[in-house]
């Protein structure tokens, strides 16, 4: 990536835009210094503000990232070269490899599937649709994320995959059962042996140790104390929360709390994670463990993972990734053998790109 082309480019295009440093810095809402930086090749924009910066300078994310205008015919090339360089550079060198093939001969098979699901709630006689025939399967062991824009009907879909909410039309399966036909105590039976939850306020018990909020699944369905045991011990030393197990909630880092959340929910073996939103209060440092985390169940346990999130880097992480916008699911992107830095540049593009499309 070359910083001082970019600066340049920033500058010319400003320029012919007619704007002064302080009035773009005004329209993104940042200091001049933060413009000038850029423009000298001294620093970079965030992440945040490269769509919005795009849009008002009238240029692509691709020509952003080369530092200069590109012509329609050499788009495509540009584009994959420019794309990979900056991202390399940008999230480190090695990354690890997105390389994760079941093992071979392992049978693939859908442990989750949506059909035709819609879910229309009705409040003051009006009617909102929050989900519009919505279909996808998730394999075993695959780690699928959810993005899109507040209400676009996120939550809603995985309140209905978890039946706490049931939908107005479609079907949901969960390893071969509808979950419809279940009874509300069979579906609490089913959540607890199934479902494992993630979400973003923890929900640990403060008057519980660690050790105690991860073992408290155990206890409800009545296993033998010496296998749960083994079984904590195992997963807190995966998951880096050994030296905690002791302490209360309230006296270990936000990092160390949702990954006891994470420990107490794959503790039961889960066919399916639902998490919503899990890194959206971590560090980053924080948030890479917990991805790191998530992809190691993924493989070694063999659980499904559905993810909720807002956030390019954590959407990385995934194989697959369901772009949802008001209730539908509008497109979605594979990850296949690419690596994380080529799946990062792909899913930012596609981001830009869907961007642009609600605008239109
Ligand atoms: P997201 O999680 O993507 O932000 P939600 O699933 O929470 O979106 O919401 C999708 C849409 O459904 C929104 O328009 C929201 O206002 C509406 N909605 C969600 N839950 C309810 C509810 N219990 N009653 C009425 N409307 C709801
Ligand atoms: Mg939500």
């Amino acid at each position: 990536m070359d910083q001082q082309k970019i600066g340049c480019f920033i500058a010319r295009q400003r320029k012919e835009k007619g704007m002064t440093q302080g009035e773009l810095a005004g329209k993104l809402g940042i200091t001049d210094k933060a413009v000038s930086k850029w423009e000298t090749g001294k620093s970079m924009p965030d992440l945040s503000l490269f769509v919005p910066l795009c849009t008002l300078l009238e240029i692509t994310l691709n020509e952003l990232f080369a530092g200069e205008r590109i012509l329609a015919e050499q788009l495509k090339t540009k584009t994959d070269e420019v794309l990979l360089q900056v991202i390399t550079d940008w999230l480190g060198g090695d990354a690890g490899s997105g390389k994760r093939k079941e093992a071979e001969g392992t049978a693939l098979c859908d442990i989750l599937k949506v059909e035709n699901v819609s879910k229309r709630y009705r409040a003051g006689g009006l009617e909102t649709a929050a989900l519009h025939q919505v279909s996808f399967r998730v394999e075993k062991g695959s780690f699928v994320g959810i993005m899109g824009a507040s209400g676009s009907g996120k939550t809603t879909l995985l309140n209905l995959i978890a039946a706490i909410d049931s939908p107005s039309e479609g079907v949901i399966e969960i390893g071969g059962k509808r979950t419809a036909d279940l009874s509300d105590e069979e579906m609490a039976k089913f959540r607890r042996e199934h479902l494992g939850f993630i979400f973003q306020e923890y929900n640990l018990l403060n008057t519980l140790t660690i050790y105690e909020n991860i073992a408290l699944a155990l206890t409800i369905r009545e296993e033998p104390e010496k296998d749960m045991d083994g079984r904590i011990r195992k997963l807190a030393g995966k998951l880096d929360i050994q030296s905690v197990l002791m302490q209360f909630p309230y006296e270990v880092s936000g990092g160390q709390r949702q990954r006891c959340a994470c420990a107490r929910a794959v503790v039961m073996k889960p066919d399916i994670i639902l998490a919503d939103e899990p890194t959206g209060a971590l560090d980053s440092a924080s948030a890479r463990q917990l991805l790191d985390t998530f992809t190691m169940l993924c493989k070694e346990e063999g659980a499904a993972i559905l993810m909720v999130t807002h956030d390019v880097l954590s959407a990385s992480y995934c194989d697959r990734i369901l772009f949802m916008r008001d209730g539908e699911i509008k497109t979605s992107l594979e990850r296949g053998d690419a690596d994380r830095q080529t799946f990062f540049a792909r899913i930012l593009q596609k981001t830009a790109w869907l961007e642009e499309e609600s605008w239109k």
